[in-house]
């Protein structure tokens, strides 16, 4: 056994209706004056928040973007020091939360974060921005935010065709972390939890979901997002970086679409790891499995029905190139370009 485990310490409460003690836990981090973030279209829901922490709330900030666009991070900025804010309380997907991260790497505010889909970032000391089309990934202990509330009333009110790719969304960074190079004992047992969970109660959510539905998905949300804040990312997330930031395409569409593929790829990278996803789907093949998930969740299902063309494919390839996440491997352009034109034709792999 040879490992290196690095914990983040974060403070995380889980329960039904457990959005009700956000004031408490904004006393708990000495913030009195929060910035409120959220996208557009939760201005409602951030405005709610407003009115349940009262005097604490500074000013509510519905100005978060996909990607998190470093203009829009820049604006923003100009809203925390004209309300002199003290703290950061994000309610949103990973869209709220990548703007919080972004202005907690500049500011060093406290956050506190209650994620309504299930993409996972409020778990992992990663920021992805953009600027001019290039999608920059990160890692510093300052974007970790300090406390999170998980609820799963709030991921009820969600869209089934924003839930179920979100869903997968958290399936890949489960799958990413088992075959990460530096993977660990502590990633890997929660990566396996987590597909087991996410691979569970998918069909439902998408279906019939109830309470103990939803509990289930953002439980397996949670422990995909923290195995992967404690590895490395890996071809996934590579092409979906990069295709997300090139061509402004919906994070997790791209996650979905792109997860059967390249599985298939990792499956002779790290026959193991994939051995522990297929086992956790009950399945004996998981690129198969995954496909059949996708295909439930998505209503494009190939890169080329997201809007893609193959010169598209072959300038996400060079970008690919640059700035490579290598774990486990380096891999060449052309295994890149492979699993893109498989995902462009979307055929069960
Ligand atoms: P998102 O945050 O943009 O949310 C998608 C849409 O759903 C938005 O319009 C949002 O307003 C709406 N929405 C969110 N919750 C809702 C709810 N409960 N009810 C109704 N509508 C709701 O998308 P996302 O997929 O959650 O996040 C994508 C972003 O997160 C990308 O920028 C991606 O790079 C980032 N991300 C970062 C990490 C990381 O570790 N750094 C991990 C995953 C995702």
């Amino acid at each position: 056994m040879n490992f290196v485990y690095q914990a983040n310490q974060q403070r995380v409460i889980f329960a039904a209706g457990a959005r009700s003690r956000a004031g408490e836990e904004l006393d708990r981090l000495g913030v009195s004056r929060a910035m409120i973030i959220t996208t557009p279209s939760q201005a409602d829901t951030a405005a709610a928040f407003a009115r349940l922490v009262g005097e604490r709330a500074g000013i509510v900030y519905p100005g978060a973007q996909m990607h998190t666009p470093t203009n829009v991070t820049e604006a923003a900025l100009t809203a925390v020091s004209s309300v002199k804010a003290d703290g950061i309380l994000a309610i949103g997907g990973g869209s709220a939360i990548g703007l919080s991260k972004a202005i907690a790497l500049r500011t060093d505010l406290p956050q506190l974060v209650i994620p309504t889909t299930f993409a996972g970032s409020e778990m992992t000391p990663i920021l992805g921005e953009v600027e001019r089309g290039v999608k920059k990934t990160q890692r510093s202990p300052k974007v970790l935010p300090e406390t999170v509330i998980y609820d799963p009333e709030l991921v009820a009110r969600l869209p089934s065709h924003v839930a179920g790719p979100s869903a997968m969304n958290a399936m890949a960074h489960a799958i990413d972390a088992l075959c990460a190079g530096n993977a660990n004992p502590i990633s890997s047992l929660l990566a396996e939890e987590s597909i087991r969970a996410l691979g569970r109660a998918l069909p439902q959510l998408l279906a019939d979901p109830n309470e103990a539905v939803w509990a289930d998905a953002l439980y397996g949300a949670w422990l995909a997002g923290t195995c992967l804040g404690t590895v490395e990312m890996g071809i996934h997330h590579k092409i979906c970086h990069v295709l997300g930031g090139a061509f402004d395409l919906n994070h997790a569409d791209i996650h979905c679409v792109m997860l059967p593929h390249t599985a298939a790829f990792n499956q002779n990278t790290t026959p193991d790891a994939i051995r522990r996803v297929a086992r956790a789907l009950d399945r004996d093949d998981a690129p198969s499995a995954l496909y059949d998930l996708m295909l439930k969740v998505e209503s494009q299902s190939s890169l080329q029905a997201l809007g893609l063309t193959p010169a598209a494919l072959e300038k996400a390839a060079d970008l690919a190139m640059e700035n490579p996440y290598d774990s486990p491997r380096r891999v060449t352009r052309d295994e890149i370009l492979k699993i893109l034109l498989a995902a462009y034709d979307g055929k069960r792999p």
